[in-house]
């Protein structure tokens, strides 16, 4: 009987202090699961242009396993895209996505793969709880996935990180979502299938510091909300038809206290407030729809979604039980 076979898809930006951290505790799992799952493991790790170490030290690791595939992208993409990059090389069996930072534990790898053999085909974990992590982001990010929440109609799960095992047939049909402006958790979300969500501890990082700042995580939340509502064009028209009805009773208030009681020149202060608050919708409203515009015009160039520098297959996973 051949074996099913399970990659392990890890990302990584700059971690050469923690992959040798977080190594040794995968290929102890990826033991156990050979032994005791029946499963061909290997693992991928993405290297996301990084500029110390990190290719060197993948490099090693390889040398040193044969279930070990390198994949390396010309430059920096961002973690999404790594990630696609890694999903589309893995061919069969299933995948597994995990940080390369440790902060998603793998000891738990085989809690996945469990829920995956019961029949489950995105079984994705939830933080309970994150170490290591300001009160300031953890409440972002809070809110940020109530929004997108209510405003989204794919069910993007809360507190879900991108720790997630996909199996076979949701790993097809993510592979067929081309789409350049990338929020994986909503593109997960839309694949749909059979989800599971496992409640895990979110550890604090191995080493290093963590490579989302508060931009980055800004640019992350309007790539999710562009990518998976119109919600904030909509809010645009109400904004503007509510502006209309108010400057309509206002301008025959205007029209009426001129009929009823003469019409002195006065009112500048309030016409220079009219002016100001009109313009300022009517940007708001032309931010809006650049965030949507932007987003066609990259689509539209039809560019690659990523390049890759350097492939290095695995040498040795054996389809055969031992
Ligand atoms: N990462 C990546 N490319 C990037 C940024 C991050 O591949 O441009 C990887 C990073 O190496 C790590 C994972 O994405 O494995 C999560 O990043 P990080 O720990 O910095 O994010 P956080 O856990 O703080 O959200
Ligand atoms: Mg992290």
């Amino acid at each position: 009987m051949t074996r099913d076979h399970l990659t392990i898809v890890v990302a990584a930006y700059n971690e050469a202090e923690s992959l040798p951290l977080l190594h040794p505790r995968l290929l102890a799992v990826m033991d156990a699961l050979e032994a005791d799952a029946n499963l061909a493991c290997r693992v991928l790790y993405v290297d996301d242009g990084s500029r110390d170490g990190t290719w060197a030290v993948m490099q090693q690791l390889a040398a040193a396993d044969g279930r070990v595939a390198l994949l390396r992208l010309s430059r920096n993409f961002g973690k999404e895209l790594a990630l696609t990059a890694g999903l589309d090389r893995v061919e069969r069996g299933a995948a597994l996505i995990l940080d390369a930072d440790g902060q998603d534990p793998p000891e738990l790898i085989p809690e996945f793969v469990a829920k995956w053999r019961e029949g489950y085909d995105d079984v994705h974990g939830t933080r309970l709880e994150r170490d290591g992590e300001g009160w300031l982001k953890r409440a972002t990010a809070h809110l940020f996935y109530r929004v997108i929440g209510r405003l989204s109609r794919t069910p993007i799960p809360a507190d879900t990180g991108d720790f997630r095992l996909l199996s076979p047939r949701a790993l097809a049909a993510l592979q067929q979502l081309r789409e350049r402006n990338r929020f994986m958790k909503g593109l997960f979300g839309w694949v749909g299938y059979n989800r599971f969500a496992l409640p895990y501890h979110r550890e604090a990082r191995n080493a290093g510091q963590s490579k989302f700042n508060f931009w980055r995580l800004w640019n992350l939340a309007l790539e999710g909300i562009t990518s998976f509502t119109t919600a904030p064009l909509r809010l645009a028209t109400y904004l503007g038809l509510l502006t209309a009805l108010v400057a309509f009773c206002y301008g025959l208030w205007v029209v009426a206290k001129a009929l009823l009681w003469g019409d002195p020149v006065t009112g500048w202060p309030s016409m220079m407030a009219v002016i100001l608050f009109l313009g300022g919708v009517q940007l708001i409203a032309l931010g809006v729809i650049g965030e949507y515009l932007g987003r066609l015009y990259d689509e539209s160039k039809q560019r690659p979604l990523y390049l890759v520098d350097s492939w290095r297959p695995e040498t040795g996973v054996s389809s055969e039980p031992s």
